[in-house]
């Protein structure tokens, strides 16, 4: 394969060749939503960066089973391992059933990630349509001597694990710190040790998502969960794990340790995670006020926001930075976004204007696609790749202003550089392009009424006439009569 790729790889901290378990093919997972709240730019940035490299591992060839999960169960407001589950917090707030709480908000991620032409994974399990194989895997960690039963609840034997293996590999922290550094238990708790996790919790009896198991009616720790879906269906060993920096501690450093409890090995070949996003500079947060949600930036409608945003301006946006940068949103930032991605959806439209003349390919233009290439090789440098774009907007409006001379061939190259690289990897899309396709097939169906009503009319047919009138105005059309049929407008 001429194209190789390098990814920076969290455990290793290093740039690494990517190299598949399996030839030709990719097994990637990365942690979904927690579904009790809209979503929100931090959903946004880790599925458009892992929606990039599933779009160019495609293109490079391979077979690609990509899984994201839904947390929809055992996510707790207190990390701590107590607390109530967000979910059935938000059910009980709202009085709802909690399920109903998850597909609500499932329903409205899913319609977000459409918007960002974000594509949709292979597999998006359920942890909530998991909880046999999470109870497998606690009996796994159970025989392998690295969990214990305290009170109904089933931990994980944090210390015990790291005398044998390298507890804190991934997030670089010392364990013997964080024991050290811990407040003393009193022996009133049922862990062992503060560092230790859950698997598996009892249910206090007002817990309403609750299943059985051998050791009490409960529900698993919310980092079961990504270890035993992966392991179902990418296998005990599997190529890539992505999400945010936010997961690499406790929850990742959690999978590892419970896969090397349960089947002997860490699972994950390459681990991948993204940076976080900022806003005018301050973590977003619910009490800093400046939690904007998606459909907040889609609408405009939030009291930070001066106008509202495309999803392709904000997909644009966080593409303009590489992923293990931070992004800061601010209205300034993302209107020269949108003022950059207008730039280059216009000279890709310019691109059916250029006057082809001579013959041959211009040296800048063959460079282009092989430069985007090396930058998204080097650990997916999309800002790098995009510059390439407004490269090549510059030579073509070059060429329009008669300062350049084109053939065919290098136009032929310039669209096809645009075709691969804006659409099918950036995976932009042209939204005025596709308002005006729709607003040309709305209002021709409208005329074609129009007509239908005139050829009525003509044949004294008024209850037609007056129907398609009628309706039309109760869809909140104004029709007005003229001389040679009519016209419209919508009053909305
Ligand atoms: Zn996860």
């Amino acid at each position: 394969m001429e194209n190789q790729l390098f990814v920076y790889n969290t455990l290793t901290r290093r740039k690494e060749l990517f190299v598949p378990i399996n030839e030709g093919r990719v097994g990637m997972y990365v942690c979904g939503p927690t579904v009790y709240g809209d979503p929100h730019l931090g959903h946004a940035r880790p599925a458009i960066t892992f929606d990039i490299l599933f779009r160019y591992l495609r293109y490079l060839g391979y077979k690609v089973r990509y899984v994201r999960n839904i947390t929809d169960v055992g996510h707790l407001v207190n990390d701590a391992d107590s607390g109530e589950d967000k979910i059935a917090k938000k059910a009980r707030l709202e009085n709802l059933e909690p399920m109903e709480v998850a597909q609500h908000y499932e329903n409205r991620y899913h319609k977000a990630m459409d918007a960002l032409n974000v594509l949709p994974p292979s597999i998006e399990p359920h942890a909530s349509g998991h909880i046999i194989e999470q109870i497998a895997m606690v009996k796994d960690i159970l025989k392998s001597g690295f969990g214990y039963e305290s009170e109904g609840s089933v931990y994980f034997d944090v210390e015990k694990y790291n005398h044998s293996h390298n507890y804190g590999a991934l997030s670089g922290r010392n364990i013997d710190e964080m024991l050290s550094g811990a407040r003393e238990l009193d022996g009133q708790e049922e862990k062992r040790h503060n560092v230790d996790f859950a698997l598996w919790k009892k249910a206090a009896p007002e817990h309403i998502m609750r299943w059985p198991s051998p050791w009490s009616d409960g529900f698993p720790g919310w980092h079961l969960e990504c270890s035993a879906m992966s392991k179902k269906y990418l296998g005990d060993e599997f190529d890539i794990h992505g999400g945010g920096m936010d997961l690499v501690f406790p929850h990742h450093e959690c999978e590892i340790a419970q896969s090397v409890a349960a089947t002997g090995k860490p699972a994950v070949r390459y681990w991948l995670h993204n940076n976080m996003i900022t806003i005018d500079g301050q973590k977003m947060s619910k009490s800093a006020g400046n939690f904007i949600s998606l459909e907040e930036f889609f609408t405009g409608n939030h009291e930070l926001l001066t106008q509202a945003y495309s999803a392709m301006t904000i997909r644009f946006f966080i593409l303009q930075a590489h992923y293990r940068s931070t992004v800061d949103f601010s209205n300034e930032a993302l209107q020269a976004a949108e003022k950059g991605l207008a730039r280059l959806m216009e000279a890709y439209g310019n691109i059916e204007r250029l006057q082809a003349s001579g013959s041959g390919l211009n040296e800048n233009i063959a460079e282009l696609p092989k430069k985007s290439f090396e930058a998204l090789n080097d650990d997916l440098n999309t800002p790098v790749a995009i510059s390439y774009l407004f490269e090549a907007s510059r030579i073509i409006n070059t060429s329009l202003a008669g300062q350049l001379t084109l053939s065919a061939e290098d136009i032929e190259a310039l669209q096809a550089f645009f075709d691969l690289f804006l659409f099918d990897l950036m995976g932009l899309r042209n939204e005025q392009k596709d308002n005006n396709a729709s607003f040309e097939s709305f209002a021709g169906a409208v005329d074609m009424l129009l007509n239908i009503r005139q050829q009525a009319k003509q044949n004294k047919d008024w209850a037609t006439s007056d129907k398609i009138r009628n309706e039309l105005s109760a869809l909140g059309f104004e029709i007005k009569d003229t001389k040679d049929g009519a016209e419209w407008r919508l009053n909305r």
